[in-house]
């Protein structure tokens, strides 16, 4: 399992920050799904209200690990793998 973790700008630090993805519809799990631009030229900074840099943190703050725990499903393993919800009869 992989540490927690939270993007936030490299400027001012905060985590309310947003950034650029492709939208591709996905038929069969009937959800768009988000591919990531790798560059982040756009990536945007509220805090900062311009863009930024953004960059992957583990989670240290107390109530950020807390907030993770409250939305974690009792049954993970297979709610975080969208292909176990495909069973085909
Ligand atoms: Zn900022």
């Amino acid at each position: 399992m992989s540490a927690n973790s939270k993007f936030v700008c490299t400027r001012c630090g905060s985590d309310e920050v947003e950034a650029e993805a492709y939208a591709n519809w996905d038929i069969a799990h009937q959800t768009w799904v988000y591919d990531l631009k790798e560059n982040g030229d756009y990536d945007y900074c509220y805090n900062c209200e311009d863009t930024a840099v953004t960059d992957e943190r583990p989670l240290t703050d107390l109530k950020d690990i807390a907030l993770v725990a409250a939305h974690t499903p009792i049954f993970k393993s297979v709610r975080s793998n969208p292909d176990a919800n495909c069973v085909h009869r």
